[in-house]
């Protein structure tokens, strides 16, 4: 989800975006009968059969379980992080890498691997130069994508150099960093600066029921079996050595295959009758049928809207709570969270107004409401900000702050 071009899928001779290839697999699963539900996951218990999965809305029983829950870009702590976490500093520059704010400036990424190379060189489109901070004397990263770094005049490679903080007065300004090897501190401009530095597995809930290993990943034995019996691993939450689309699906595959191989063995499956398979437009053709609103179809009394024309004229015309939605095109987590939204302001028709921006279609206006991170939601209401979420929240988080603000 969190990649620009994927390159080594099978299929995709051209390539496809991270967030297409993984709409396309989504569409794919619902032609066939699987039901999602876009939900945080908030217990597991698997100490006793059938099996509990809980989010705020679902109490599932289940007799099988295949866990997908991947990796979370670690951090740094550096002291003033939190200051300019989102206001600066990001883990994903695929997601960000298109703000205004980062567009002609000095940006800098953190790491040596080939996420640190791909960003670096994502980040060359936009930033006036880029600077890589390598704390060793040489990259992880793949020889290829190491000689695509250094040979791009837009990138300088510090090496033996580690960031020890951030620095800047309200907008972030430049990375502290220190040579490791000289220990010569040095202050380095920078408008952004993006983490590239790996994963935390997310077992989070799974602690203290499944066998993990000491950095948390679930152990797997038999292809994808874990621990307990029925439950299967697969992707990154099991793989630290691959990590690569091909082999997450193909271990997914596994998992599903296992799985049902166990159901049938313990005379637990069950046939589900499949309704008419239907042909559905690519994700991505959907995604385009959508169009900005201008003077002739702006309507005050819808709920929906996109673009900055319509978010001046509700800003300036309606007394309705609105909520500003801000997202890129290939910002992963924007695509996750367009069903989560969506969902609770169709609860809300009628008495609020919701609006998306695109930040690459109207640039001017994230960068006047300050948007550094996507997706930012902004809460207007009698035209102040009553509160703003960054990142992609639960449903409850979302609606609560809607009905206080009615
Ligand atoms: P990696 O774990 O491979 O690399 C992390 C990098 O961050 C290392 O260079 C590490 O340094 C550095 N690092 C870790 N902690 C710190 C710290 N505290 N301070 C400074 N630097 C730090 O993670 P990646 O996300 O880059 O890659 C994960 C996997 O995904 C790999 O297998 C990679 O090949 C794959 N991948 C493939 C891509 C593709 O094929 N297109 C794209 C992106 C990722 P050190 O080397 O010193 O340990």
């Amino acid at each position: 989800m969190t990649t620009t071009e994927v390159e080594n899928f099978p299929g995709f001779p051209q390539g496809i975006t991270g967030p297409q290839l993984m709409e396309r697999m989504k569409t794919q699963a619902v032609r066939w009968g699987a039901e999602l539900y876009t939900e945080d996951v908030t217990l597991v218990d698997i100490t006793q059969r059938p099996f509990t999965v809980s989010s705020d809305e679902h109490k599932i029983k289940t007799h099988s379980i295949i866990i997908a829950t991947g990796a979370t870009a670690k951090r740094l702590d550096l002291p003033n992080e939190e200051k300019f976490w989102s206001r600066g500093i990001s883990a994903c520059a695929i997601c960000d890498g298109t703000n205004p704010a980062f567009k002609g400036v000095q940006l800098a990424v953190i790491g040596g691997g080939d996420t640190a190379a791909e960003e670096s060189i994502y980040l060359t489109k936009y930033a006036s130069h880029v600077h890589l901070l390598v704390r060793r004397d040489e990259m992880r990263a793949s020889k290829t994508m190491q000689q695509r770094v250094l040979e791009n005049p837009k990138i300088t490679v510090h090496w033996q150099t580690e960031a020890v903080d951030i620095y800047g007065e309200g907008r972030l300004e430049g990375v502290k960093v220190k040579n490791n090897q000289t220990g010569e501190f040095q202050e380095l401009p920078a408008g952004g600066l993006f983490y590239a530095i790996g994963h935390i597995p997310n077992t989070q809930i799974f602690q203290g029921q499944l066998e993990l290993d000491e950095a948390g990943y679930v152990v797997t034995r038999d292809f994808v079996k874990t621990s307990v019996e029925g439950i299967y691993a697969v992707g990154d939450v099991q793989d630290h050595e691959f990590r690569q689309a091909v082999t997450a699906a193909g271990s997914g595959c596994m998992g599903a295959m296992l799985a049902e191989r166990w159901l049938s063995e313990n005379g637990l499956a069950q046939e589900f009758a499949q309704g008419e398979v239907v042909k559905n437009s690519t994700p991505e053709e959907s995604d385009n049928d959508q169009v900005a609103d201008t003077v002739e179809s702006f309507d005050l009394n819808s709920t929906h809207h996109l673009g900055g024309y319509a978010l001046r004229r509700l800003y300036h015309e309606s007394d309705r709570l609105i909520i500003v939605k801000y997202s890129a095109p290939t910002c992963a987590p924007c695509h996750s969270l367009k069903p989560i939204l969506e969902k609770v302001v169709n609860e809300f028709k009628g008495k609020i107004h919701y609006v998306e921006i695109d930040i690459e279609q109207d640039p001017e206006i994230a960068e006047n409401a300050g948007v550094m991170s996507t997706p930012t939601i902004q809460f207007f209401k009698n035209k102040a900000l009553v509160e703003q979420f960054k990142g992609v929240k639960r449903k409850s988080e979302y609606r609560q702050m809607i009905r206080n603000n009615l």
